[in-house]
This record gives structure tokens, C-alpha cells and sequence, in this order.
């Protein structure tokens, strides 16, 4: 393993000692004392202790909330103000670029470079973006019928309960931070426990920027304390929440009890399929990547590849090379290609499905083992693979190749769409016409041709199907926390 970078000390000190909860513009010890751990997945060694929100701690962010959403400084300014505030957070998470990569690195295992190449810009480009969309959230004025004169007011739809994952930790709070705050709603944010510290840290910086007390909270806990309390609390208005399908299912169920407005973005089985017609010089690297990126572990990865029956061989063939080539390592060492699985849990998720594969006769080409220290899996490819194995039906979410042939166009646009899944697919073509013929009919919240999990701020994602309703970013993601007033006025 070559050299680690060595950590900045800034992050040595806010790694030293433990890490408290936001509520209300203060870092406040949970109410019970309790604290959890998280760990670096490239060695399995505790990484930081973390004071752990229960049910009580969750409450007292809500009121937070609530109090700065009815009453606090928040309410009372104007959208350009907010704006700024949330354009001056982006400039620090641009100052404060080499700690942030460096504790997602830790935390996660992902290599930093591509926290810095790939989540801090996208992370900073979600603030400014929707910065820029604070004063153009307008609604309309209707011609009715009679003397009346008839408006619409987009109002913010409140206090929002934010529940994150732990694949993209700064990413995926800024996704759900930045949209809630341009419409004027105030945020309790829920990162995953397997990754606490980038949003805390960004807390920090939230306080730094000049938020007012109450509007962004975050909170440090388990699924099945904090982030259930924070799904059931009646002052909650709307759950934003980005996971597991399982989990996404019961939240809706425990939602309805409150009505609250909830929005998910689920898992993915996604298909990516490359054409007779593909430059496999391009296409073939490409789905390498679109599955193994971030170690697998992208909800959008394309996790089913579909290649033509008379380029199979040749392109699994490349396939295989890559995956062997692939360096594994930390991720704070600069040339490692593919870091850690998040946790041990992760680790025998993967390892789990490789088993299974295996049972259910796929023929595991290469990889396939793991560490014992450190969670670390070696890329693997699967051929062999048919449609109703349980690793071409289910998310694997690491870092596994599973290879299909197919006949004709479409065959594969059948087969691509026969998932409950609809996250996201990709295709490789040099011709525009089955380009756009394939795109349009494959059911998936986005679609990449000649490319793969590309996103920007102002291109909306997310899924059909089982994999959730709403999107994020864009303009489309306004809509997720914003109430519609219809008000009449007499003229008469
Ligand atoms: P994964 O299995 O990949 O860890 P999860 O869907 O379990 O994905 O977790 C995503 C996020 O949802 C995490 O922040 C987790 O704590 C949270 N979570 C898990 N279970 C629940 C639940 N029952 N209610 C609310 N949040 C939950």
C-alpha cells in the first residue's frame, strides 16, 4: 500500500474528541449521553465517537426548527438574503475542500480524489445552483371567472425531516440541503450512522456562512430510533429520504399516519446495454465504470450489462482486464483506484450475493475475494448470468460485473425494463436512431447514452417504479417543498 496523504490538522483535531449533535446553531451532547461509532472501513478501527439524537434529541431539533421556520429571522427574510447565505456556504465548502475530502474519505472509504474531482463540486454546485433560485419561485395569476382577481402563492412547505445515505455523505447532503432552503423550509438532516461526519462538518460551516439558529440541524443516530422518530414527529411537514427500497416502503406506511408530503429516491437494478453498433472503446470502459465507481456502491450503478451475443465474449473479455488492473487501497492513498466497502455489514452483503451467484450457477470469471481487515472486495465480473438469478434481479450495491448477452434491440428493451426497479439505464450506440429509439422506451428516471451516472444540479434525478417518486435537482426538485396557495380576492 503506498504512502496516505497525511491528514490536515483541522482534521486531526475535529476527529479528537466527541462529535455533538446540531441543534439549534449549537453542538449539544444527546440527551441521553449516549454516543456510537464510526469507523474507517479501511482498517475497521474506530474513526470518532459520536453523540447518538434518540427520540428526545430528534423532538428538540424539530422544535428548532419549527421556532426558526415560524418565527426566527429565517421566516422574515428575503429570498435574496437567503440566497446569499447559501452561496457564501458554498464558498466555504470550497475554502474547507481538503478537510471535507478527507473525513468523507475516512468515513466512507471512497479515494479522495474522487471526493475532490466528483462530491465537492457537485456538493458545491447544488448550493449555488438553487442559490440561484431562491428569488425565482413564482406563482401565477389566474383569469377566473367573475370579479375576483385570483393568485397563486408558493409557500415553503415547512419543517422538513431529511434521512441520508451513506454512499455520497457530503453529496447527499447538499442534494437534499440546498432545495429545502432555497424555498425559505427549515431542515433537520439525518445523516446515516455508518457516516456522521461530513454533515456535521458542514454544520460547522452552515453556522460560519450566518445561518440563523434552527434552520439547518443535523442529526447523528440510527434508522430505527432517530430517523424513525424524525418520520413519525407531527411538527415534521415532509420526509425527504434517500435509501434502501425496504426502508422507503415502511416510511411511506409510517408517513400516512401524519400525511406528511414524502419524497424517495430508492434503489436500482440498472440496466446498461451496449449496441451491435457501440464504439467499444469507449463503450466498454464506460459500463466498467458505470458499475464500479464509488466501489459499486451508487444506487444508479449500472449493476446489469447487457452486451450483444457477438461482441460477448470479446467485451467481457476486456471486462475481466480491467477488473484485474483495478488497485485496490485507502482511500487516502493517492493511487488507489477503489477503496473499501463502507462497513462489515456491507462487506458480507457483497460477499453474501458473490455466493450466491456462485450457487445459482453464474460462472465467477474473476475477483470475488475479500479482506479480513478492512472491508475491501475485489472487483468481480460474473458471466453465465440469466435473467432470474438472484444477482441479476437484486442490488448488489459493490462492486460486481454481471454480465448478460442478449439477441436483438427489442428483446433488450424488454428484458432492461423487466425490473421493479427504474432508477436509471444506459446505452452504447454510434447511431442516433436506435439512440433515441431505445431511450425512449426504456422506464427509468434517467438515461445515459454513450455516457454513465452523470448528474448536475439543474438536470433532475430520480426513479420509477420501485425506485421512488420525486426528483432531485432541477427545478423539479422545488416542487418537493413547496405548498400551492390559490387566493381570491373579492373585487367587487
Ligand atoms: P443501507 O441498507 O444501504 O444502509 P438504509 O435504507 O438502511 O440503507 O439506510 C439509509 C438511511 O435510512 C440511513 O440514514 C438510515 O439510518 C436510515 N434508516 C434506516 N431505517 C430507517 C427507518 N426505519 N426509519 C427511518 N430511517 C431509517
Amino acid at each position: 500500500m503506498s504512502q496516505e496523504v497525511k491528514l490536515s490538522k483541522k482534521v486531526s483535531d475535529f476527529l479528537s474528541g466527541t462529535k455533538k449533535i446540531f441543534i439549534g446553531g449549537q453542538f449539544v451532547e444527546s440527551i441521553s449521553g449516549r454516543t456510537f461509532e464510526t469507523y474507517n472501513p479501511a482498517t475497521g478501527e474506530v474513526l470518532a465517537f459520536v453523540s447518538e439524537a434518540q427520540a428526545e434529541d430528534i423532538d428538540k431539533a424539530v422544535v428548532a426548527a419549527k421556532e426558526a421556520f415560524e418565527h426566527g429571522p429565517w421566516s422574515k427574510m428575503s429570498a435574496a438574503e437567503r440566497g446569499r447565505l447559501m452561496y457564501r456556504l458554498a464558498q466555504l465548502i470550497e475554502q474547507h475542500k481538503q478537510e471535507l475530502a478527507e473525513i468523507d474519505s475516512l468515513d466512507n472509504g471512497k479515494p479522495m480524489r474522487e471526493v475532490i474531482e466528483n462530491d465537492i463540486p457537485n456538493a458545491i454546485g447544488q448550493f449555488e445552483y438553487f442559490a440561484g433560485w431562491t428569488t425565482k419561485i413564482i406563482g401565477q395569476t389566474i383569469p377566473v371567472s367573475g370579479p375576483y382577481f385570483n393568485y397563486t402563492r408558493h409557500e415553503p412547505v415547512g419543517v422538513v425531516g431529511q434521512i441520508i445515505p451513506w454512499n455520497f455523505p457530503l453529496m447527499m447532503a447538499a442534494w437534499k440541503i440546498a432545495p429545502a432552503l432555497a424555498t425559505g423550509c427549515t431542515v433537520v438532516l439525518k445523516p446515516a450512522e455508518q457516516t456522521p461526519l461530513s454533515a456535521l462538518y458542514l454544520a460547522e460551516l452552515a453556522a460560519e456562512a450566518g445561518f440563523p439558529e434552527g434552520v439547518i440541524n443535523v442529526v447523528p443516530g440510527f434508522g430505527e430510533t432517530a430517523g424513525a422518530a424524525l418520520v413519525k414527529h407531527p411538527d415534521v411537514n415532509k420526509i425527504a429520504f434517500t435509501g434502501s427500497t425496504v426502508v422507503g416502503k415502511s416510511i411511506m406506511k409510517t408517513a400516512a399516519d401524519t400525511l406528511k408530503r414524502v419524497t424517495l429516491e430508492l434503489g436500482g437494478k440498472s440496466p446498461n446495454i451496449i449496441l451491435p453498433d457501440a464504439d467499444l472503446t469507449k463503450a466498454t470502459p464506460g459500463v466498467f465504470s458505470g458499475i464500479m465507481a464509488n466501489q459499486g456502491e451508487v444506487c444508479s450503478a449500472g449493476s446489469r450489462v447487457y452486451i450483444q451475443k457477438n461482441m460477448f465474449d470479446n467485451v467481457v473479455s476486456d471486462l475481466v482486464t480491467y477488473a484485474k488492473n483495478v488497485k485496490l487501497g485507502s482511500g487516502l492513498s493517492p493511487d488507489t483506484d477503489m477503496g473499501p466497502l463502507v462497513s462489515k455489514e456491507q462487506q458480507d452483503r457483497v460477499v453474501g450475493y458473490i455466493n450466491r451467484g456462485k450457487s445459482e450457477g453464474a460462472e465467477l470469471l474473476c475477483g470475488g475475494s475479500h479482506t479480513e481487515k478492512g472491508y475491501f472486495v475485489e472487483p468481480t465480473v460474473f458471466a453465465d448470468v440469466d435473467d432470474t438469478m438472484s444477482i441479476a434481479r437484486e442490488e448488489i450495491f459493490g462492486p460486481v460485473v454481471v454480465a448478460m448477452p442478449y439477441d436483438d434491440l427489442d428483446e433488450i428493451i424488454e428484458r432492461a425494463n423487466a425490473t421493479p426497479f427504474g432508477l436509471a439505464a444506459g446505452l452504447w450506440t454510434e447511431s442516433l436512431k436506435n439512440a433515441h429509439y431505445v431511450a425512449n422506451r426504456l422506464k427509468a428516471g434517467s438515461v445515459w447514452v454513450n455516457c454513465y451516472n452523470l448528474t448536475d444540479p439543474a438536470s433532475p434525478f430520480g426513479g420509477y417504479k420501485e425506485s421512488g417518486f420525486g426528483r432531485e435537482m432541477g427545478s423539479y426538485a422545488l416542487d418537493n417543498y413547496i405548498e400551492v396557495k390559490s387566493v381570491w380576492i373579492n373585487l367587487n
